[in-house]
Formats: C-alpha cells, sequence, structure tokens
C-alpha cells in the first residue's frame, strides 16, 4: 500500500507508539506474556500476543482469564500476574532501538513537528530508557503511559490525551502505529494513523483497522518522510 495518496500537509504533530515503533521489543513482550499465562494456568500464543499489543496489561488478562476461564481476574490477580510478566520482561536482554527509528525522530523534528510518544506500556524501565535514548526529542511530560489515562489502547483515551499535550487537533495530528489494537484507537481518536508493520501478522489484519498508509519498517517509513510532506 504504501503511502498513496496520503501526505502529511497541515501536521504539526506525530504522535508514536512505542513497543514495535521505536524499540524492537515486542518478540521479548511475546516470550514474556507467553511464559507468564502458562505459569498461571493458561495459554497465549504469539498471533494472540501480536492481536492484544497495544492494550495495557490489566486489560490483556481480563480478556484471556474471560476467553479461557470463563470468569474474569480478580484486581489483585491481575497485580500479580502483570507483576510477573514484568519481572520476566526485566530479565531479559536489553531491547534494541528500532532501526530507523532515531532518524525518522531527526526528520520529524527537522520539518517542525511536534514529537509525542503515545504507549500503552507500564514498563517504568522502558519508559525511563525512552527519555535517555531520545533525549534530544523528549522529555516525560510529552509521554502518555497506562500510568496518565484509565482506559488504554483500543479506547481513544491515550491518543486524545496525547491531542491534548500536543495543543492540537485530530485533523493536525497523525499517529504511528504497528498494532491492530493500536491503530484502532488512533482511528477512534479521529487521527490520521499510518501502520507500520514490523511483526508476524499479516498486513491484511493491520488493513482492516483502516490506516491511512502502510509501510513495513520504520527505516522504509523515516526514507518516505520528507516525500509525504
Ligand atoms: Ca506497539
Amino acid at each position: 500500500m504504501g503511502s498513496d495518496k496520503f501526505s502529511l500537509k497541515g501536521k504539526s504533530a506525530v504522535l508514536f507508539d512505542m513497543d514495535g515503533v521505536l524499540y524492537d521489543s515486542m518478540p521479548h513482550h511475546a516470550k514474556a506474556w507467553s511464559k507468564t499465562f502458562s505459569d498461571f494456568g493458561m495459554h497465549m500464543d504469539l498471533t494472540q500476543v501480536y492481536m492484544n499489543e497495544g492494550c495495557t496489561g490489566s486489560y490483556t488478562i481480563s480478556r484471556v482469564s474471560l476467553a479461557q476461564r470463563g470468569y474474569d481476574a480478580t484486581p489483585e490477580e491481575v497485580e500479580r500476574i502483570y507483576a510477573h510478566k514484568a519481572e520476566l520482561f526485566r530479565s531479559m536482554p536489553e531491547v534494541e532501538i528500532m532501526p530507523g527509528a532515531l532518524d525518522l525522530m531527526h526528520r520529524v523534528r527537522d520539518c517542525g513537528m511536534k514529537i509525542l510518544i503515545v504507549t500503552g506500556s507500564g514498563q517504568k524501565a522502558l519508559i525511563d530508557r525512552v527519555l535517555r535514548d531520545f533525549d534530544e526529542f523528549m522529555v516525560r511530560e510529552r509521554m502518555v503511559t497506562s500510568f496518565d489515562v484509565s482506559r488504554g489502547k483500543p479506547f481513544p483515551d491515550p491518543y486524545l490525551k496525547g491531542l491534548e499535550i500536543a495543543g492540537v487537533d485530530a485533523s493536525q495530528a497523525v499517529v504511528v502505529e504497528n498494532a491492530p489494537l493500536g491503530i484502532q484507537a488512533g482511528v477512534a481518536a479521529g487521527i490520521d494513523t499510518i501502520a507500520v508493520n514490523t511483526g508476524p501478522l499479516p498486513d491484511s489484519v493491520l488493513l482492516e483497522e483502516k490506516p491511512c498508509a502502510l509501510f513495513h519498517s520504520i527505516r522504509e517509513l523515516a526514507d518516505c518522510w520528507d516525500s509525504l510532506l
């Protein structure tokens, strides 16, 4: 699909998702979720991990519990399960910055657009790392995390909060997302959403959520950025 017809004209802010967009962290999350659910007597395969990507840990745990056990997890159990997953994630090797992500940030900044990060993550270590790795472009006040909204993706709330912080209308912003539920959240907030398929799902699954363009890597999006202006 690429960028046919899509233009960044009139856009003044870019709202970046984090996992699978700025960091190549999804393989780690997939392993950690899969092990966690099996440790708690449930299961989650790779496709399910990527289909659930973007929403908060508690939302994922509720969905899996209801589907597999027929009842929701209690708040205490959600906390235990999520803490276990977070611990496994922390014990893994450090995730890499997504190839092309820093170059993309430079291009966005050079064309005068505001940069925000809107993530469903509540991984403090990774959030702190963003502020170091992208320190040229980012301060904590321009990040929306699972600590900042009560309803995460696929609800539009995190992206609406991002618009409020950026001080722009939906029509002046663009979202960069890699996950179906993340694209759903961006579109639900009324924002043109660029899909970047950095994972194992087929393009068709992302296209169903009606992104305005689809790329296959952050590198590809960075290389095309100036031609979209
Ligand atoms: Ca993501």
